[in-house]
């Protein structure tokens, strides 16, 4: 039997008393990492009264101490960054430099949530009628959920619970079960780092304890971030039971090639953010629409993909690692054949890639399409997979047409040296995230991570300004106060003269 993975409830890392175990498996040997519980209903719901009980102690912790707790926890996770990114790595098989990448956009947010004083700051005017005042508070909500994705699975919960609790929440994290192992890290670090010890809990499982989440009447938002049918499940049943959620969803991000960009910057960007992490991002730039005369460059393209090669974690050579699972590759495998029987013309075709020594990877070569449409399933699907597909235009009216007609929003980039033509575009496109001579513009947490239209379901984003708004209330107050009431210093009564 493998190890078996603990969850962290009513301040412990405990043993499930489930009867159902998921696999987590290193996706570059198969090997069987440990097993990770689907938590029972009657763990649910002790975790969420136990996050409740927390919640009521927490929300009085001076913020000051609250921010305190944030920088020890930043503190420890530097410390310890390249033990998380070891663990990281061998359970989601993303190369050493990536995984390390993963966990210091986590940290970032959890520095930003040390500021949480001035975030969380109301606002006020005097004399808003006369001798009438107002000012608002901002005041934590309860027990916060985070249902989180595979893909990060260190920055994602640390999106999130960093943030909820820095204003005064307690929180319940349920991960990706397809690798739990780092959540349940980060986990032990912040009770490490002094967390009270019921603030956080971790609960482990899939559709049936995320619903669990989804209906509770002690959970009062809800932040999912993972692809689009789920997110869309996850947004309509919060909502349907009244709760705040906030839903990051799947994506395809297109980056505009004008020919008069750099061409060495245009090329290599286009292959680390189309193959870098294997491209399982949100972010990955996984269309590339050349601009007139730019679609030269596609046979050069061609080279520098060919050079890029998947491999071990710890291959110091190796540009990316494997798809997470069998069924992840099989899945773009298949959108591959597709792509072929439709009528795009595959340039390079990374299906039969294999890697010494590990037979039994999730391995996919970096894969480049031309001659796409947009009808084409290649382009309508989110590949989430070392494929580029590149489209041909003759104008930046046609390339912006073509990325506002997509349904997602969540990132996309120019390429130009031309400052009228990154304005134009950067005012005309509808997506959220815009990169100029930047390939992947994810923002830093004092701003907010912003996907727009298919690609989120919810208003307030992640991190920054708005996830204090998002885990918070607005408490607004209008005061008066008579000045025949002021005490009179020599007698202590109400002034009457
Ligand atoms: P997923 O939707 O399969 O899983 C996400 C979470 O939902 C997991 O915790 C999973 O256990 C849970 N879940 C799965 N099926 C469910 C169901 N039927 N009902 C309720 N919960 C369910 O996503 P994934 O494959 O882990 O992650 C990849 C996806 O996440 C991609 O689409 C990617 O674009 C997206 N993503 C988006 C962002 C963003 O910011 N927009 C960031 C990272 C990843």
């Amino acid at each position: 039997m493998s190890n078996r993975l603990p969850q962290l409830i009513q301040g412990e890392f405990r043993q499930s008393g489930t009867d159902t175990w998921i696999p987590v498996t290193n996706p570059a040997t198969g090997e069987v990492l440990c097993e990770a519980p689907a938590a029972t209903a009657d763990e649910m719901e002790r975790a969420i009264a136990a996050a409740k009980a927390a919640f009521l102690e927490w929300r009085e912790v001076p913020v000051s101490e609250r921010a305190r707790l944030m920088l020890r926890y930043q503190h420890l996770l530097k410390e310890r960054h390249d033990d998380i990114a070891r663990v990281l790595a061998k359970e989601t098989g993303k190369v050493f430099a990536d995984a390390k990448g993963d966990v210091w956009r986590g940290i970032e947010v959890v520095e930003h949530a040390a500021n949480i004083a001035s975030l969380m700051m109301g606002e006020t005017v005097e004399n808003v009628a006369r001798g009438i005042d107002s000012h608002s508070w901002t005041q934590p909500l309860g027990v916060c959920a985070g249902i989180t994705p595979f893909n990060f699975p260190a920055m994602i919960p640390l999106w999130m619970f960093p943030m909820a609790i820095a204003c005064g929440n307690s929180f319940v994290l349920k991960p990706s079960e397809q690798d739990p192992m780092t959540p349940n890290l980060l986990a032990e670090l912040f009770l490490e780092a002094g967390a009270p010890k019921n603030l956080l809990q971790v609960v482990h499982g899939g559709k049936t304890q995320v619903d669990t989440l989804l209906t509770h009447p002690e959970i009062k938002a809800v932040s999912f971030v993972g692809s689009v049918p789920v997110g869309q499940h996850v947004y309509r049943t919060a909502t349907d039971h009244l709760k705040r959620a906030q839903c990051f969803a799947g994506a395809k991000n297109h980056m505009v090639v004008m020919p008069d960009a750099r061409k060495d910057q245009v090329l290599s960007n286009l292959v680390g953010s189309a193959c870098g992490a294997a491209g399982q991002r949100c972010m990955a730039i996984s269309v590339a629409v050349f601009v007139g005369e730019s679609k030269q460059w596609v046979d050069e393209l061609k080279d520098q993909f060919a050079a890029v090669r998947p491999g071990a974690w710890d291959d110091d050579q190796a540009a990316y690692g494997p798809q997470i699972s069998a069924k992840a590759r099989e899945r773009i495998l298949t959108l591959i054949r597709q792509g072929k029987e439709e009528g795009a013309t595959c340039l390079l075709d990374g299906s039969e890639c294999t890697v010494d020594g590990l037979p039994d990877g999730h391995w996919v070569g970096p894969t480049l399409f031309t001659d796409v449409t947009p009808r084409m399933s290649l382009y309508q699907e989110e590949i989430f997979g070392p494929v580029l597909c590149c489209l041909c235009v003759d104008t930046l009216d046609e390339a912006i047409e073509l990325v506002n007609n997509s349904p997602y929003g969540n990132g996309t980039s120019i390429f130009t040296a031309n400052g009228a033509a990154a304005r134009k575009f950067r005012h005309e496109i509808e997506v959220g995230q815009v990169g100029i001579n930047v390939p992947i513009p994810v923002p830093l947490p004092f701003f907010s991570f912003t996907g727009w239209k298919g690609s989120f379901y919810g208003d307030q984003h992640a991190y920054g300004k708005q996830a204090v708004r998002f885990y918070t209330e607005t408490k607004t107050v209008t005061s008066r106060w008579f000045d025949d009431d002021i005490p009179d210093a020599t007698h202590g009564g109400p002034n009457m003269t």
